[in-house]
């Protein structure tokens, strides 16, 4: 697979820098988290006052952003978000979750748009800020070629109509991604992202959600409506756009598009985020029945409680091995050309919803009782099946992948015989 000349080095321990993040990230998660999770969760508000935290404790914004930019292992960013998904999966996405368009600017933008709008999604000193991507619209989820929203030139400015939904921070967000289509005759090669501020005329909220999980971060519509914005806000400038639709219009083939290369990146960060609710829920379940027992002894100590912990510690161990290779090759510029980006995300969040429902299994009804975190935990396990690319549309990209990377590698062996034929007659 490796086209490049990559360290035979190999060593699955983390370094002790890792190792002091983890603790630091576990504990803001247990004490600062996890005390509000029930609250936030029941009351689906933002959770401002954690978020604050977050920043106190270096893990929000513009230091946390510098601190992950100088790992080069990529590795930082999975501990980040396992942990901060252990305390809790909805206030750890109202935390994180404008790094969402904060890589939309920083795949699409040019340097200069980056330094202006990316420090815009978090905001600095007391100022918390949020981004918002927004690409879904009603009927084009997983097909993002029929967008619907479009831009259109108006002179220096675009003006943007349409609707998007399901959107993370949709109506709070002071920077909104919104991808648009400015020549629906080329689908998605006919898009572009623009960042649209709050407040700007004709931006609304639509709809906030109320959601099965993830419920302390903001899920909403946005509504724009003749919204204009600058030349300068269309994401990477009007030169590479306009370079851009003439290799489409020219039937050139497709190099991929912003909002699929960022999702690219983003895949491997959404399956830590999956891990850390599967183990919180394995941990807090072991705790439970230590010490219990039934008519046939202590329930750890029972074959049948062994098979199910068994499976879901294996599954949780291979989940994170497939996030931490593909966070590495994400971050070390190794071509993910088998879809190694989009089999840890499937992996991690087939692994989270199957565990937790496992797990409510081996405890029986009392699982699913309110006061029980487990029931929170089997909520926010499903929409790790369904966003960033449903697990369906995720098997999809991996099997034209596999099949693409197969006919390579069989292209690549037959030009090596015939090379070793070759050299093999020479010699005779
Ligand atoms: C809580 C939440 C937060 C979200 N945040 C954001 C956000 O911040 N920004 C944003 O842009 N979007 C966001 N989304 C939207 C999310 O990414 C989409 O809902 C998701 O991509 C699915 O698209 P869809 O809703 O159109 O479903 P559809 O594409 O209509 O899918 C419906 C079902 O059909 C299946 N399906 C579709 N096509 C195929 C196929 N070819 N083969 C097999 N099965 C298929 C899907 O897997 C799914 O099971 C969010 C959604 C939720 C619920």
């Amino acid at each position: 697979m490796n086209g490049g000349v990559y360290s035979l080095r190999m060593d699955f321990r983390l370094s002790a820098e890792q190792l002091e993040f983890q603790r630091h990230c576990h504990a803001f998660a247990r004490d600062v988290m996890r005390p509000t999770a029930a609250r936030y969760d029941r009351e689906q508000t933002v959770p401002y006052d954690v978020i604050r935290e977050a920043r106190a404790w270096g893990l929000h914004g513009l230091p946390y952003l510098e601190r992950v930019g100088r790992d080069e292992s990529g590795v930082l960013n999975a501990i980040y978000a396992e942990e901060l998904h252990w305390g809790c999966a909805g206030i750890g996405l109202a935390i994180s979750g404008s790094s969402l368009a904060a890589a939309g600017i920083a795949a699409s933008g040019t340097p200069e748009q980056a330094a202006r709008w990316v420090p815009a999604c978090f905001g600095t000193g007391d100022d918390i800020s949020f981004g918002a991507y927004a690409v879904t619209e009603a009927g084009a989820g997983s097909d993002v070629s029929s967008l619907r929203t479009t831009a259109r030139r108006d002179g220096d400015d675009w003006v943007l109509d349409g609707a998007k939904v399901f959107i993370s921070n949709g109506g709070i967000a002071d920077v909104n991604v919104v991808v648009a289509t400015v020549d629906p005759a080329l689908g998605h090669r006919g898009q572009a992202s623009f960042v649209v501020a709050k407040g700007t005329p004709g931006l609304a909220m639509g709809k906030k959600e109320d959601k099965l999980g993830i419920r302390a971060s903001q899920t909403a519509e946005i509504v724009l409506e003749g919204v204009r914005v600058p030349m300068g806000n269309l994401l990477g400038g009007l030169d590479r756009l306009e370079r851009r639709l003439e290799r489409a219009r020219s039937g050139e083939p497709s190099r991929s598009s912003g909002a699929l290369a960022t999702f690219e990146v983003t895949r491997p960060m959404v399956g830590a985020c999956a891990i850390g609710i599967a183990r919180a829920a394995y941990e807090w379940t072991v705790d439970r029945l230590d010490g219990r027992a039934d008519a046939d002894g202590p329930l750890l100590e029972q074959q049948r409680v062994q098979q199910v912990l068994a499976d879901v510690a294996t599954e949780i161990e291979a989940a994170r091995l497939l996030v931490w290779r593909a966070a590495w090759m994400g971050r070390n510029g190794v071509p993910m050309t088998g879809g190694q980006g989009s089999m840890s995300k499937l992996k991690a969040g087939d692994v989270a919803m199957w565990a937790t429902t496992a797990l409510m299994d081996l405890l029986g009804p009392e699982a699913g009782l309110a006061d029980q975190p487990l029931e929170k935990w089997f909520r926010d396990a499903k929409i790790y099946q369904l966003f960033e690319g449903t697990a369906q549309v995720q098997r999809l990209v991996i099997a034209r992948m596999q099949v693409a990377d197969r006919r390579r590698a069989a292209a690549d062996e037959l030009a090596a015989r015939a090379d070793d034929a070759a050299a093999a007659a020479r010699a005779a």
